[in-house]
């Protein structure tokens, strides 16, 4: 194996990163972990990291599981590859009926794919051809949010409302409206909430693009991109309604929701309502194998295989439900049910948020405190009593220099995101106990204190 300083360069040199800026790619200090036990992460120092963000919100049951392991390197050994293409195996089968046991209603029917990206690729060519075969093909349109991350391949990224992750790609999917997002979006008290401004706007957009013309709305139960937006009460089952009386796809985008963690098996079942489609991915193995899929409501399903225009669903991938991926969600989300993992962040969930406001309260630098479960964003500002937001100049600095120093001082590793506001994003391992919790804080006492003495 090369020495540390040769992975570095090796790296530098050879390896593609991910939405990373060069300069950040490039710099001396580029981490390399190359271990991870439970809620930690060790890096090619043997320092010991807690990480706060379950690798990018995925590592629900913590790193370094020997059960999970087991159930892999079992499967590799008895069938480490089969399709689900005019066959289908154990693993696969199993970990479908697992789902359709804890998903929503009647969704039922679980399309394997790798990745989330693919998921929502998957629900998009769904929603299409699903309207196509009960005599609706002008049905091509989707809604989805501003500032919505839905995932980077060309259908995926059509719907995803970030320009500055679109912009340079365009053009993309035509017919794809993005509409308001839930970001301060409140009614009256009480009031109804199909008065709400952010539910308004989708019906405002589905009526100026024609109802029958639409095929699916794409929303995530609390949305991740503009940071952890929780909606207000009644917008989902409000939204469910509005879907149903002009004959559209309600999808429900859980790849950061679904797998306990807002503390349910599905956000969509937290906020009352069965969505006709639910994407997933991440929490769904923990991120010890890629794996993705789309869960269709079973009479969705029937009736696109049972029309005379239908008969298949005219999409595939090679390593769709691949046997080890399966059978690693299979003994992951089994270990999630028989340990109690939900109840675990549904009694700490409250306890993470009002330690983050109780800090929040302690620093003038926090706008906003959002999220739910074990999913929060920390919007920062210059100074909360004055209303003074930050310069462009300040929030560069906070996000390539004072937080990543925090990070490293502070041995919590968490994201700094700039979609939008400048803002800390917290996703902990869901089996994260309150000692973890703990140590978690102090990590975002010492990134709120760094940024407030940054602009002083
Ligand atoms: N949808 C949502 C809501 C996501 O958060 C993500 C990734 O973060 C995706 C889709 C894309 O998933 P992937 O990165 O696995 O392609």
């Amino acid at each position: 194996m090369p020495s540390r300083s040769d992975l570095r360069t090796l790296a530098q040199r050879h390896l593609g990163p991910h939405f990373t800026r060069a300069d950040a790619w490039h710099n001396p200090g580029l981490p390399i972990f190359v271990r991870g036990d439970g809620c930690y992460l060790y890096d090619d120092e043997g320092r010991r990291y807690l990480d706060g963000l379950a690798g990018l919100f995925c590592v629900n049951m913590g790193h370094g599981r020997s059960d999970i392991v087991a159930a892999a390197s079992k499967q590799m050994e008895t069938l480490a590859y089969s399709t689900n293409w005019g066959a289908a195996h154990p693993p696969s089968i199993e970990a479908a009926a697992l789902i359709a046991e804890l998903a929503p209603g009647d969704l039922g029917v679980t399309f394997f794919v790798s990745s989330g990206s693919e998921a929502v690729e998957s629900a998009i060519k769904f929603a299409r051809q699903y309207h196509r075969s009960q005599g609706q093909p002008e049905r091509t349109k989707f809604i989805s949010r501003e500032m919505a991350y839905h995932g980077t391949t060309m259908g995926a990224l059509s719907l995803t409302g970030l320009p500055k992750l679109r912009d340079p790609f365009k053009p993309l999917l035509a017919g794809v409206r993005h509409v308001a997002n839930t970001l301060g979006c409140t009614g009256a008290q009480g009031g109804d909430p199909r008065e709400l401004p952010c539910l308004q706007a989708i019906e405002q957009a589905i009526l100026e693009e024609g109802p029958e013309t639409i095929a699916a709305v794409f929303a995530e139960p609390v949305q991740n991109g503009r940071g952890a937006l929780v909606p207000p009460d009644g917008y989902w089952p409000a939204l469910r309604e509005m879907c149903d009386r002009y004959g559209i796809l309600l999808v429900a985008d859980e790849v950061i929701c679904s797998f306990g963690r807002l503390g349910h098996w599905f956000g969509s079942a937290h906020f009352g309502v069965v969505p006709d489609l639910i994407t997933f991915a991440k929490g769904s193995t923990s991120g010890y194998a890629p794996l993705g899929g789309m869960i269709v409501r079973e009479s969705r399903m029937e009736a696109l295989l049972s029309s005379p225009q239908g008969g298949t669903f005219t999409h595939g991938s090679t390593w769709g439900g691949h046997p080890v991926s399966t059978a690693v969600a299979l003994a992951n989300i089994t270990a999630m049910r028989d340990e109690g993992v939900l109840d675990n962040v549904n009694a700490l969930g409250p306890v993470l948020r009002a330690g983050l406001e109780s800090l929040a309260g302690r620093y003038g630098v926090v706008k906003e405190v959002r999220g739910m479960g074990y999913f929060y964003a920390v919007e920062f500002m210059a100074d909360r009593e004055s209303g003074t937001e930050l310069t462009e100049e300040q929030s560069l600095r906070i996000l390539r220099q004072v937080l990543p120093a925090a990070f490293r001082e502070s041995g919590v590793i968490l994201r700094s995101d700039d979609r939008g506001a400048t803002m800390l994003l917290i996703s902990p391992p869901l089996v994260a106990d309150q000692a973890v919790l703990d140590e978690l804080l102090a990590g975002v006492e010492h990134m709120l204190s760094s940024v407030q003495q940054s602009i002083s």
